[in-house]
């Protein structure tokens, strides 16, 4: 049984800003961070794995988990619907894992109501150029898709005064540095140390 709980984190950013990569090389550098998986109604882009990326539902099967409120949060983004399963977040959180969502600012305002312990980090790209050169670079989306994002985009950027962190993704190694020191300093408060090292302060304090 641990005996501390999992910090939550919500990352949001525009479309290609470089949430996806960033949040994969910070999971892949930090054994004690997991991302929820969300549900969406978005069409499976080349290369995604249902499970691993989203798991792709449909409509109804989408509607169908609303009304029997399986989801903390949820949010239409792009004539999409995408939605936070909250068994499996309570699930993770309890078993100690620091536990990240990557989610637009809709599902983030929702989150932090419920949950106002939540620490927020919005990743914004050096310039609108190169979040136009990414997104096309991916080179998965159509282009119809990517000058929606585009127009998307500035809207969603002017969420990021309700955040606590803002990470600039210009250099990759640079922003993927900034992500870490983020979550180890939140893992080294007095609230978390207390709690992970009772052992020692007690002895310490006998
Ligand atoms: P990408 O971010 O360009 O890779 O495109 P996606 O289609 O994967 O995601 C589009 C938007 O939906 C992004 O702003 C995500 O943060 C957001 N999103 C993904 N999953 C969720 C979710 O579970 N809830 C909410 N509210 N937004 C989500
Ligand atoms: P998001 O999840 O925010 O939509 P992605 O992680 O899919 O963004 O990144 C969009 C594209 O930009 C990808 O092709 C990725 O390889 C690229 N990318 C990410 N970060 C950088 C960076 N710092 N410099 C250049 N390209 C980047």
């Amino acid at each position: 049984m641990a005996t501390t709980h999992g910090i939550l984190y919500i990352i949001s950013a525009p479309s290609g800003a470089g949430k996806t990569s960033l949040v994969k090389a910070l999971v892949d550098a930090v054994p004690q961070i997991r991302v929820s998986v969300s549900h969406t109604t978005r069409a499976m882009r080349p290369g995604e794995v249902d499970g691993v990326n989203y798991h792709f539902v449909s409509h109804e099967q989408f509607k169908a988990m609303l009304e029997r409120s399986e989801f903390l949060e949820h949010a239409q983004v792009f004539d999409n619907l995408y939605g936070t399963s909250q068994r499996w977040l309570e699930q993770t959180l309890a078993e100690g894992y620091d536990l990240i969502l990557e989610i637009d600012w809709q599902g983030a305002q929702q989150v932090r109501k419920l949950m106002p312990q939540a620490k927020s980090i919005f990743i914004l790209p050096p310039t609108q150029e190169a979040l136009r050169h990414r997104l096309t670079n991916r080179g998965q989306d159509s282009s119809e898709v990517i000058e929606r994002r585009m127009r998307e985009a500035v809207s969603e950027m002017s969420h990021y005064v309700e955040y606590d962190y803002i990470v600039i993704n210009d250099d990759f190694a640079h922003a993927l540095a900034d992500l870490k020191s983020i979550f180890r300093a939140n893992q080294l408060t007095q609230d978390h140390q207390q709690k992970r090292h009772a052992g020692l302060l007690s002895e310490l304090l006998a």
